[in-house]
């Protein structure tokens, strides 16, 4: 198994070679900071909406390599989080954000089809599943939600036996569909993105990290400085970094191991429909096939950053890889005889909200916070922050995600440790539950935390 920083979606999507550094000074109309997909799709829509516009995108490593590059490929909506968002900003707010992010799949879609760019886009509907008695149906509340907004169908409740016609692994009870969903090859469509933009006239400056943010439209990076309309900033996790975002968002972290190609298994299974499946425990499993017949199989259960910032070792945690391994051998004897031939993992930004946050602080435009939902939310983000970057008001700037009401995470070392003592009563939890045990009264207790806080963690 090889098990690196980057994984192998990278890999399959090939090298490419990196773009010139900034050097000096520079201007633009609009400087993109980040190159991952909400950077990439900013600048994107900034050019749909201007064409004759200056974009710059300043980029501290290479566009597509970070998280946006090594996904599980999962491409959602945000029906996920329609009780969150009914509770946050009303029922017809809670529609529009919902109705956006369905637009956003298939705006990848159809992007991925008239670009000509081969990303693997494969629309298919997403299962939730419980894998223990506990978990069977705690999807109840978002069948409600879909519901009582007048759409039924987009989360459906379903039986074991619907499941298992779908992917017959022994630990499926039962779940739910999520209407629409697709799955991408996530490097080769950040890397389209990057080409098409190159092609477009966007300037790209790779290995060029942003160390200063001016609120009046300049950036500054350790050999020079940009002055800008417009800054838009994109940088994930890197956000905590920046002063006035530092207590906005908090760093968690997903693993996953890709097995061989194994056709064979798939049949066996009943897995040739491209379903996403994600498990219900608190710090999930996902997974779904790739066009080569593998399957990606990932844990939201690795350690978080501190001090808000990702750890350097976060990637190479060997633990967490062998209990990501441990577990796909559960959900898929099948594959025991087989080989996992990658493994990796990246940083995830956590909302208080689980929600993506978008804004304006001066001429400083910000996106974070996708919480391990930023492939479909990413296309929906570019919208908003094109629009912000140029000042347009319509109805993308007024969709809920956009200014929320203001939630901050508790200061350092409080994060840390709180943060730590979570993820330790979570495991365990979940741990009990596989086992069909009750977990004990104070790990139910830490375990609560999150929700209480209205923090749900991710994937
Ligand atoms: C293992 C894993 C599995 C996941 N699975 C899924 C999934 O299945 N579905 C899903 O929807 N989401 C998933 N996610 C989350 C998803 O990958 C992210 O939400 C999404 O890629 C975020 O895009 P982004 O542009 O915000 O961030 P990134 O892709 O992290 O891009 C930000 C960029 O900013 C650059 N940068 C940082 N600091 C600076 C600076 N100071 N100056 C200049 N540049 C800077 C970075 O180098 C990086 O390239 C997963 C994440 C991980 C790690």
């Amino acid at each position: 198994m090889r098990h690196t920083r980057t994984g192998w979606w990278l890999e399959e999507a090939g090298a490419v070679t990196p773009t010139a550094p900034l050097d000096g000074d520079a201007r633009a109309d609009v400087v993109v900071v980040g190159g991952g997909y909400l950077g990439l799709w900013t600048a994107w829509q900034l050019k749909e909406l201007e064409p004759g516009l200056d974009v710059l995108v300043l980029e501290a490593a290479v566009c597509g390599h970070g998280p946006s590059g090594r996904n599980g490929g999962f491409c959602e909506t945000l029906w996920g989080d329609a009780t969150t968002l009914r509770e946050q900003a009303g029922d017809s707010a809670a529609l529009a954000v919902c109705r956006a992010s369905e637009n956003a799949v298939r705006g990848i879609g159809a992007w991925c089809e008239t670009q000509g760019v081969d990303a693997w886009f494969r629309e298919a509907p997403m299962l939730r599943v419980a894998t223990t008695e506990s978990q069977l149906g705690s999807w109840a509340e978002s069948v409600r939600a879909a519901a009582e907004l007048g759409a039924p169908e987009e989360i459906v409740a379903v039986s074991a036996e619907e499941v298992r016609a779908r992917c017959a692994s022994p630990l499926f009870l039962g779940g739910a569909l999520h209407r629409l969903n697709a799955t991408v090859h996530p490097a080769r469509l950040g890397l389209g993105l990057r080409a098409k933009l190159l092609e477009r006239g966007v300037r790209i400056h790779e290995r060029t990290e942003v160390t200063r943010l001016d609120r009046d439209g300049g950036v500054g990076t350790r050999s020079g400085h940009v002055r800008a309309g417009a800054v838009v900033l994109a940088v994930n996790t890197a956000a905590a970094g920046f002063p006035g975002y530092r207590l906005s968002l908090a760093v968690a972290s997903s693993h996953i191991v890709l097995t061989e190609p194994l056709p064979d298994v798939l049949d066996e299974l009943g897995w040739t429909g491209g379903e996403a499946i994600v498990d219900s425990r608190t710090l999930v499993h996902y997974t779904r096939t790739t066009r080569d017949g593998r399957i990606v199989f990932g844990w939201g259960g690795g350690t978080m950053g501190v001090g808000g910032r990702a750890s350097s070792r976060l990637e190479l945690d060997r633990g967490v890889v062998a209990a990501t391994r441990e577990a796909l051998g559960r959900f898929f004897p099948q594959t025991r005889g087989h080989e996992v031939t990658h493994a990796w993992g990246g940083p995830i930004d956590v909302s208080p909200s689980h929600l993506p946050i978008f804004g304006s602080r001066g001429r400083v435009h910000h996106g974070y916070g996708f919480t391990g939902n930023g492939v479909g939310p990413s296309f929906l983000g570019g919208e908003i922050l094109a629009r912000l970057a140029l000042d347009r008001r319509d109805k993308w700037t007024r969709l809920a995600l956009v200014d929320p009401p203001r939630r901050l995470f508790p200061p350092e070392p409080l994060r840390y440790a709180g943060g730590a003592l979570i993820r330790r009563a979570l495991v365990a939890k979940d741990a009990a539950e596989d086992e069909g045990r009750e977990p004990n009264a104070p790990t139910r207790f830490v375990a609560s935390l999150p929700r209480r806080l209205g923090l749900h963690l991710p994937r």
